[in-house]
């Protein structure tokens, strides 16, 4: 099976999926060039388009227990560990929203109590240059 890889017109993430992770737009075949966001604070490319993480997850990740970084997020901990899927989906995207960069992905992840794994909230970190 191969993986035809799209992106979305809105967030420009590239993803394999139909719908975009973070915002749920249907995503495009047709995209052009991408980059890598390994840290959106040093990135230059990144500035230059505006992908910067929230500074809310800045705040998240600098927090002292896992409580006070969800409160940092705005997330509600206990949706995101409800048996309803459609809670934690709607707590999962808001993370994902927030989050723009591998580096900051890979810092929040360890504050989070062990609730969200990183392949919950992580996207490729690929982001295409053009999409129509
Ligand atoms: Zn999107
Ligand atoms: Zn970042």
């Amino acid at each position: 099976m191969t993986n035809i890889q799209k992106a979305c017109k809105k967030c420009m993430i590239i993803s394999d999926g139909d719908a975009c992770p973070v915002c749920g737009e249907k995503l495009s075949k047709k995209w052009q060039g991408y980059f890598i966001l390994m840290d959106c604070t040093v990135s230059i490319i990144g500035e230059r388009i505006g992908y910067k993480c929230d500074p809310k997850v800045l705040a998240a990740i600098s927090a002292a227990t896992p409580d006070e970084a969800y409160a940092a997020l705005g997330v509600d901990k206990a949706r995101l560990t409800a048996p309803d899927d459609v809670a934690r989906e709607e707590e999962l995207r808001k993370i994902r929203r927030m989050l723009r960069c591998s580096n900051h992905c890979d810092a929040l992840v360890p504050k989070l109590d062990g609730l969200v794994k990183r392949g919950q909230i992580a996207g490729s970190w690929r982001y295409a240059l053009r999409v129509r």
